[in-house]
């Protein structure tokens, strides 16, 4: 087997220790996760990992699956003994049949182990020293490929590091210096197990939302801690401190208009908007008055901002609504750089000097489009969902993300070293010199893996047997070109152009529009952008354009039908569209289509636009082609008659599957509902796939489902060829494409077809999975 398909399945079994260790809470149950999932990846009877001692003197059965489990942490073997021994000591790959034929094989009576007829064993390194060793034992006679080797020795390679960390863990706990409820993912009583003192490392647990090792000064977003600080103060000189609060917002003032223009530099006006929006609360007059009769009533003026500030805050939180938690964030934004103002604390901005990981309580997509994306090295968030917008735009800048990590703001104090492991999804707070060392390392061998990716860039993706698929970018924001073009996108299948009117004070006129979409679509030179229509509503709000309270949003006043009933906003947009089609080609994209009504309304204002440039002698492309999502089930039954209207479908899997399976994308509660390889789910795909190839309509799959391997193994095997990804998943989709037989996959997705429960879909998609890397 060819090198990539080792590399796919090192990331995959990567992935899978991932979550065994997020299930884990000690050394022993991690290590015993790991044999069982290699014996059942390697397809071997045996699997066993011995660990060396803390002497240096014995390894130590320490995780078996297939050898007797009393001897577990009982047999031990010195350095010159046995085959695992030879391992160990030669450092290097020991591969047998006939084990007991080797002089250096040694028989354990307790193990059991003269049944088996082959030996594979490889050694665990800490950088250069050896720490342990995996085995391998199959009671057939079998000569292990070089491809297997060189899989195990990957799978060896990416759990060493795991060991020594979960060493480290363990030592770490033993030796009572851990707050326990760190480690306990399930619990949210962070309170009153703040470190005592300096020496302390707290290790905190959170999801995976984007895979990838970073090390860096913590740059906390959520500044409270600033306002906790603050005081009430005895006699207080009123007009001193009135002079003061007039200061400091003039201060912000000027501050405000400084990152106005410096987010307008490094990303477009349209990112730098926002801060319109901080310049009216600034200058609004109910604020300033709050503030000064609170400074009137004798608090000083840093308390009176934090009374004003918290109670804006506890109402806009209170409300929960996703147009007042926009405002909750300008408010808490504005709050925040007042006080360091006020307080002499003025390079408190969020907006970040130096490279670091972003720490906050949560990333709204207005925060992500006034930071500077360049300096952010990973995100961690205190809340936050997988499938949250926000998580969303950090997978599209390919940034490494753990979400859910409860309790990291109290410990942190701004700038403090950190370390964001978000393939075990590890937080470390003050880490300790050994575990800097360890993630050194670690992350040069990401980056490694990396460079090799990196060279896969301009090669187009193939199956095996040569089919051919296209691979194009997700985007929300102009930063997201360079990344999309830096993975090798094939253009644009879904550009979410909510984004940057999110990051706006109100709404972007015609021109505003033209020049941001003509920025995509020059950056793509001559690749298809695919622009779709304002998506909001739902978990998607503009700070200014406030929706009524509705009790259920996803399934209320939203996308498409929020443009038709605003005609004026839908059209500006369609012409500015329309105009920047000029400069290359372009896709007209329709979201939450349910019915043919709403595709007719569409066009129409599609024509009325076309009419409007004419008129004004503004020239567009005539033919751009037309499509529509299909992401809610009602779409599903008319796609025939759609296919009729439209030039292309765009499968908006995320949605799709909410609506199908009745499970908010975004509700932690019910994520275990949320599965895109529910039976209903595949049978919906591949009705909607046949259905476009009978009426040649082009189909693109832009949800999240498409990034992952299993998932492809169904798609292509239901005959999609086009995906729309978070452009840094492109390039290790093509590593995964190139070791895919179609022809398999096809059998795979008919076999699964007639399978009613999703656990046994998905152990069959493993199993195909394992299969084809040659297992
Ligand atoms: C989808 O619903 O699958 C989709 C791609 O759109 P969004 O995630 O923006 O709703
Ligand atoms: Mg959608």
């Amino acid at each position: 087997m060819a090198n990539s398909t080792t590399g796919s399945i090192g990331l995959r079994t990567l992935e899978d220790i991932t979550s065994l260790i997020l299930q884990s809470h000690d050394l022993s149950q991690t290590l015993q996760n790991i044999v069982d999932l290699v014996a059942k990846r390697m397809k071997t009877e045996v699997c066993s990992i011995y660990l060396l001692d803390r002497d240096q003197a014995k390894l130590r059965l320490s995780a078996t699956v297939g050898l007797a489990a009393e001897s577990v942490g009982k047999v031990a073997l010195g350095l010159d003994e046995g085959l695992v021994g030879l391992a160990a000591k030669e450092r290097r790959v020991i591969s047998i049949e006939e084990p007991q034929s080797h002089p250096s094989f040694r028989y354990f009576a307790e193990t059991g182990e003269e049944l088996y007829h082959s030996f594979l064993g490889i050694p665990l390194f800490d950088r250069k020293f050896p720490i342990g060793v995996i085995a391998i034992q199959t009671l057939d006679r079998r000569i292990f490929s070089a491809a297997e080797i060189s899989i195990l020795q990957t799978i060896a390679f990416q759990i060493s590091s795991i060991v020594t960390n979960a060493r480290l863990l363990d030592s770490i706990q033993q030796r009572d210096t851990l707050p326990q409820v760190t480690l306990d993912l399930t619990s949210n009583n962070s309170e009153g197990n703040e470190p005592e003192t300096e020496e302390l490392h707290p290790i905190l647990r959170g999801k995976v939302a984007y895979p990838g090792v970073a090390s860096g000064p913590a740059h906390l977003l959520d500044e409270r801690l600033g306002f906790t600080d603050i005081l009430e103060e005895e006699g207080v000189i009123i007009d001193l401190e009135l002079a003061e609060l007039h200061d400091a917002i003039e201060k912000t003032r000027i501050q405000t208009l400084f990152l106005e223009k410096r987010v307008a530099e490094r990303l477009t006006a349209d990112d730098a908007a926002i801060f319109h929006t901080h310049l009216m609360i600034l200058e609004d007059h109910s604020f300033t008055d709050k503030l000064e009769s609170e400074i009137k009533a004798g608090h000083s003026a840093p308390y009176a901002l934090k009374k004003v500030v918290s109670g804006y805050l506890e109402a806009f939180d209170r409300m929960d609504d996703p147009y007042l938690r926009e405002r909750a964030a300008d408010m808490d934004d504005i709050g925040r750089r007042l006080l360091a103002n006020l307080i002499g604390r003025d390079d408190q901005t969020l907006h970040l000097k130096t490279p670091g990981i972003l720490v906050a309580k949560e990333i709204l997509p207005s925060d992500m489009a006034s930071l500077d994306h360049e300096q952010i090295q990973g995100i961690i968030t205190e809340s936050g969902e997988q499938n949250s917008h926000a998580v969303i735009m950090a997978k599209s800048l390919g940034i490494p993300a753990l979400v859910g990590v409860r309790g990291a703001i109290k410990l942190l104090e701004p700038e403090q070293p950190v370390i964001l492991d978000a393939n075990s999804g590890t937080f470390y707070i003050r880490p300790t010199d050994t575990i800097c060392e360890e993630y050194r390392r670690l992350e040069e061998d990401c980056n490694r893996e990396l460079s090799k990716l990196d060279e896969l860039r301009d090669v187009p993706a193939r199956t095996r047997d040569g089919e051919r698929i296209k691979l194009r970018a997700n985007i929300g924001l102009v930063s997201d070109v360079a990344v999309a073009l830096r993975n090798g996108a094939e253009g644009v299948g879904l550009y979410r152009t909510e984004f940057p009117y999110m990051a706006r004070g109100d709404f972007p006129d015609r021109e505003d529009q033209y020049q941001l979409y003509r920025k995509v679509i020059e950056g793509f030179s001559g690749e298809p952008v695919t622009i779709r229509t304002l998506d909001i509503g739902g978990d998607k709000a503009l700070p200014y354009f406030a929706p009524p309270k509705e009790d259920n949003p996803f399934m209320g006043w939203r996308s498409v039908r929020v443009s038709l009933d605003n005609v004026d906003i839908f059209r500006t947009q369609i012409e500015a569209i329309l105009m920047a089609s000029q400069h290359g080609p372009v896709k007209l994209l329709f979201p939450m289509i349910s019915s043919l009504e709403e595709v007719n309304a569409c066009q129409a204002i599609v024509e009325q636009a076309k009419q409007n440039l004419r008129e004004e002698g503004i020239g567009f492309a005539e033919s751009i082609p037309f499509g529509v999502m299909i992401e809610v089930p009602a779409a599903i039954h008319i796609a025939r008659q759609l296919a009729r209207k439209v030039d292309f479908f765009a499968l908006g899997t995320n949605d799709l599957v909410q609506y199908l399976l009745a499970a908010d994308r975004n509700n932690p509660l019910v994520n275990k509902y949320y599965d895109p390889l529910h039976p209903a789910v595949i049978r919906v795909l591949h009705d909607l796939a046949q259905i476009a190839a009978e009426t040649e309509t082009d189909v693109c799959l832009c949800g999240e489902m498409g990034s992952d391997p299993l998932n492809l193994l169904v798609l292509i095997g239901l005959g999609i060829r086009e995906f729309s990804m978070p452009a840094p998943f492109i390039p290790r989709t093509k590593v995964f494409l190139k070791d895919l037989d179609s022809r398999l996959a096809k059998d795979a997705a008919q076999a699964v077809l007639q399978m009613g429960e999703t656990a046994a879909i998905r152990s069959y998609l493993i199993e195909q999975l394992e299969r084809l890397e040659g297992l």
